[in-house]
């Protein structure tokens, strides 16, 4: 039987460090906060920057909502952007994506400065971890790491598959893989005979966005599997890019969906919130 990797407890277990760093430099007197901008009332967006505020509220830091109509434009979204990143009492900004149409995300990204951009998105942050040097990481991978590290699961020299290419979950996965001596393979929708690669992998992370895709046939017995995918099934019930009960018994360990990789995106969050002060 596969080892359970919980990423709600090791989740719980980064808050509370986070809270603690919060609670010290309050008496420092430095109080870090994070503007969220939310456009439009998309019912999936409002949900995800509710919680990003409650963990704001319970880590100690302080937030900002800005909720726009949905007709807002693109200048008037920029200049937002603008007087947030002048602001020295602002220390990270977070437009929710997806924005609606009319408006181009990659001008908004790019609009906020580097030294905000708690997301990771930013090209100058995803410029520099491509090369090693200190940036704001994506946090769904950045959760995957911590994921692995606070498991004792070493990635120094294992062959790692990550299945996916997106800007935010595939290649900052394979970029931070490598970064920690993994001999890394991405596959994507045109990779031939997938199977055959992923089933070559020591740890195999799945963001492919297709509900229970991966299934024994894709791994190795033995693997490693993290699931980064979220949906809901035919019964409504949450599952994700790999099909957990196919594989459990086939794995060393596995991240449930839910309670594996989606906790730890808002972790990584508030933990680049709380990097933020010092830039
Ligand atoms: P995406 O749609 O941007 O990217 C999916 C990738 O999968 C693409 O690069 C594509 O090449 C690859 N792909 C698609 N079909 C394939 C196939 N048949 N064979 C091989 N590769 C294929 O998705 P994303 O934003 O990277 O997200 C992936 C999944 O992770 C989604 O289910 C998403 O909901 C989930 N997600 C979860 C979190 C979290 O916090 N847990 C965060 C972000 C994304």
């Amino acid at each position: 039987m596969a080892r359970l990797i919980d990423g709600k407890q090791i989740s719980t277990q980064i808050k509370e460090e986070l809270k603690e760093k919060v609670s010290v430099l309050k008496q420092q007197g430095k109080e870090i906060t994070l503007a969220v901008i939310q456009v439009g009332a998309d019912p999936a967006s409002s949900v995800y920057v509710r919680n990003k505020k409650n963990a704001c509220e319970y880590i100690g830091i302080r937030s900002l909502a800005y909720e726009l109509e949905e007709t807002v434009t693109e200048e008037e979204l920029v200049r937002l952007v603008e007087e947030l990143n002048d602001r020295e009492d602002v220390h990270g900004i977070l437009v929710q994506l997806p924005l609606p149409k009319h408006i181009n995300e990659d001008l908004i990204i790019k609009t906020i400065s580097p030294k905000k951009d708690v997301d990771g998105f930013h090209p100058m942050n995803v410029g520099a971890l491509t090369i090693g040097q200190p940036s704001f990481v994506s946090c769904t991978p950045a959760g995957v790491i911590q994921l692995l590290k606070r498991s004792d699961i070493s990635i120094e020299g294992k062959e790692c598959v990550v299945i996916g290419r997106s800007n935010i979950v595939g290649k900052p996965m394979a970029t931070l893989l490598l970064q920690e001596n993994g001999t890394v393979t991405i596959c994507h929708s045109r990779t031939k005979n997938l199977k055959e690669v992923t089933k070559r992998a020591d740890i195999l992370v799945v963001a492919i966005g297709k509900p229970k895709f991966v299934t024994k046939e894709f791994v190795k017995e033995g693997a490693v599997v993290i699931d980064v995918g979220i949906h809901r099934d035919e019964n409504n019930k949450l599952c994700g890019d790999v099909d957990y009960e196919d594989v459990v018994d086939h794995v060393s360990a596995i991240t449930p969906v839910p309670g594996g990789v989606g906790p730890m995106t808002i972790s990584m969050l508030m933990n680049n919130c709380v990097e933020s002060i010092n830039l």
